[in-house]
């Protein structure tokens, strides 16, 4: 227990991508800053998940000329990524992406956090509680040694899940079971000679004769693989339903999340399992590593004073109070049979209103990431890591000025 409660100018929850740009960013600026993660490293899904691209970088349409879509941390999370993996922006399609690694963006993160003498990162501290106390926000902490309360001038809920706005009982949206995006389980694969995209299609094809055969579950329909750019490594990627009774997928249930890991594992084992005996160059494959936790793309939202729409989206909709740009397609995953791409009418990016950042009658506190204030098809662009680096950053910002008492301007 720690008695003497410490207030500090700003306080984030999660740090996942956008939780990291917030905190890095309002201690550059100045403010006395602590970051709250529950695990033992940075880049939430981007680590913790092993998702391994990071989309949003950059504007559409550039073709072979990927032109960024937001200077400033997203910037330096592109450069510092490519100089760690040595790879640079891909085109898929009509977008660019920028292939990650997740060990190197923990890497990048520890970094970043440890050159920020006004930063403090506490890992293994799940925020549990959040109430208002004479004018400052004081947050419980629940970590290994017992529960321990502080206090912050200013808020950042960098959770992904809005559990901030859970504590407080301040309205969220989640969209209806059936539509929410599908969650999706990444592995590591190791002993695999010469994967390549020829490679890739050859074992489509084979995990599909493994389905027709009756050796594989239909759900394997939802593997498919991508080299790491690591030597010998591979990422498998399996797009799940969310349980068997779709319409009750519900991402922020613990039982339904451990039955996503379970059917994750289960997948991944025996396809790896019928991959060594029926594909060749696969017959030393192994599954190296497991996520820390499946991925879920879409869960609970912050109603913020402003919602930004699908609409927006489509029309290139610009803002006088814009924070950032969505360059990312509207990209749906409602089902598991992989995503469907909704581009913008004239392929420009869409503009985030600072608004969206920030929750509807009430002061001190700003949302970034996934979380933000959103409609579901505006949340199938805006999710993405590349703008969650962007609206983290805006939100670092907006949360250090309001404890410098610039309060007038956010
Ligand atoms: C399968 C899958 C594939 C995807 N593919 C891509 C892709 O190719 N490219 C791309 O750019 N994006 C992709 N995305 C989307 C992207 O990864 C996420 O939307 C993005 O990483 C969200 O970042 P965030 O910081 O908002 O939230 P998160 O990454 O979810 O981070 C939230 C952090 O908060 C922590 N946290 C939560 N609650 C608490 C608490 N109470 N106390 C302390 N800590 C807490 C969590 O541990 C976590 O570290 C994908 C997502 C999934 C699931």
């Amino acid at each position: 227990m720690n008695p003497e409660p410490v207030a500090y100018d700003v306080a984030v929850v999660g740090g996942g991508s956008a939780g990291l740009a917030a905190a890095v960013t309002a201690a550059r600026l100045g403010a006395r800053t602590i970051l709250l993660e529950r695990y033992g490293f940075l880049g939430g899904m981007g680590t913790a998940s092993l998702v391994h691209t990071f989309c949003g970088l950059y504007l559409q349409g550039e073709v072979g000329n990927p032109v960024l879509a937001n200077s400033g941390f997203a910037e330096e999370m592109a450069r510092r990524m490519i100089a760690a993996t040595g790879l640079g922006p891909i085109r898929m399609g009509r977008v660019e992406v920028l292939p990650q690694h997740p060990v190197e963006f923990v890497n990048i993160a520890d970094e970043l956090v440890a050159n920020e003498p006004h930063l403090t990162v506490r890992f293994h501290s799940e925020v549990v509680s959040v109430k208002r106390e004479n004018s400052l926000w004081s947050f419980g902490l629940a970590g290994r040694g017992g529960s321990e309360f502080l206090n912050a001038k200013a808020l950042v809920d960098a959770s992904g899940d809005a559990v901030v706005a859970d504590f407080l009982e301040c309205e969220t949206e989640m969209t209806h079971a059936p539509r929410l995006q599908r969650p999706a389980y990444v592995f590591g694969i190791q002993g695999v000679v010469g994967f390549d995209d020829a490679m890739r299609l050859r074992i489509a094809g084979t995990v599909v004769e493994g389905i027709r055969c009756g050796q594989l579950s239909k759900a394997t329909l939802g593997l498919s693989f991508r080299a790491s750019g690591r030597a010998g490594e591979i990422f498998g990627t399996i797009d799940l339903t969310g349980g068997e009774d779709t319409a009750n997928y519900d991402p922020l249930d613990a039982a339904c999340l451990g039955q996503l890991e379970l059917s994750g594992r289960r997948i991944a084992s025996d396809a790896i399992r019928y991959l060594k005996e029926n594909a060749d160059h696969w017959s030393h494959a192994y599954v190296s590593h497991w996520p820390v936790r499946a991925g879920v793309r879409e869960s609970r939202r912050w109603m913020g004073e402003y919602v930004l729409t699908g609409d927006d989206i489509r029309q290139s909709r610009r803002f006088e109070d814009e924070i950032a740009l969505a360059a990312w397609p509207m990209e749906f995953r409602e089902n598991a049979k992989g995503p469907k791409l909704k581009f913008p009418m004239d392929q420009k990016p869409a503009g985030i209103p600072l608004r969206c950042l920030k929750p509807k009658g009430m002061d001190g506190i700003f949302v970034a990431g996934r979380c933000i204030s959103a409609d579901h098809e505006a949340h199938a662009s805006i999710r993405v890591m590349g703008t969650c680096f962007a609206t983290g950053e805006a939100a670092g910002k907006a949360a250090a000025g309001f404890a410098k008492n610039d309060a007038s301007k956010f």
